[in-house]
């Protein structure tokens, strides 16, 4: 747990020895951790951050994974719909088509930049901010990227699109013989490895870390 401090104490110290609660604002003075050790808010018991071991490394390794299955999530066939004799294949990248050359240009594009670009660019954007880290080069870049990519966390909404195609096989399987695709797979995994990500890269430490400070990545 943190120390909540008062007005007077505020102005004697360091703003950087300073953070407040995400959710209910309390100021506090910013406790050292050790590896492993979480911050806590002692008013609502808001985790406020936690410091990990080798932040950097697996945050890495889980980035590479996530972008080596956005390929086969996308492009390989979710589900195989057979239907009165006939048989179609889709894949996400195929019900983009579909939108668009149904003359729902706009729906397409939404659910283009929703499923397939913006989850893209937040990869490509923790990419660049993890290797700027890790080689020591351009950290002036990857704070902007960073902040950009904190802009774009709400816009990828995979989340929800798997809600829809789940919600599509159960509403078919009477209607039709479906078959459950590999880029089903893919594409679950790759929700999988961007929640593992979103707990291993912590945003503290990343900050730390490109604003110069030591996290002890390495270690
Ligand atoms: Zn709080």
């Amino acid at each position: 747990m943190s120390d909540p401090v008062d007005a007077q104490q505020v102005s004697d110290l360091p703003l950087d020895d300073l953070v407040a609660c995400h959710e209910c604002d309390l100021l506090m003075r910013k406790p050292h951790l050790a590896h492993g050790e979480k911050a806590q808010c002692p008013r609502c018991g808001y985790e406020l951050y936690a410091h990990r071991h080798n932040v950097v490394e697996r945050s890495l390794a889980l980035v590479i994974a996530a972008l080596l299955l956005y390929i086969p999530a996308n492009f390989l066939p979710i589900m195989q719909l057979n239907l009165l004799g006939q048989s179609s294949e889709d894949t996400v990248w195929s019900g983009v088509l579909g939108l668009f050359n149904t003359g729902m240009q706009g729906v397409a594009v939404v659910v283009f930049l929703c499923s397939m670009g913006i989850p893209l660019l937040k990869l490509l954007c923790q990419l660049a901010v993890l290797l700027s880290i890790r080689w020591n080069v351009g950290r002036s870049y990857g704070l902007l990227l960073y902040r950009f990519y904190h802009h774009m966390r709400d816009w990828g909404m995979l989340e929800v699109y798997l809600m829809g195609v789940l919600v599509a096989i159960v509403k078919l399987a009477d209607m039709a013989a479906i078959t459950v695709g590999l880029g089903l797979v893919c594409f679950i995994s790759l929700l999988l490895v961007q929640v593992r990500l979103e707990m291993v890269m912590s945003p503290h430490q990343i900050w730390q870390a490109l604003s110069g400070e030591d996290i002890h990545a390495g270690d």
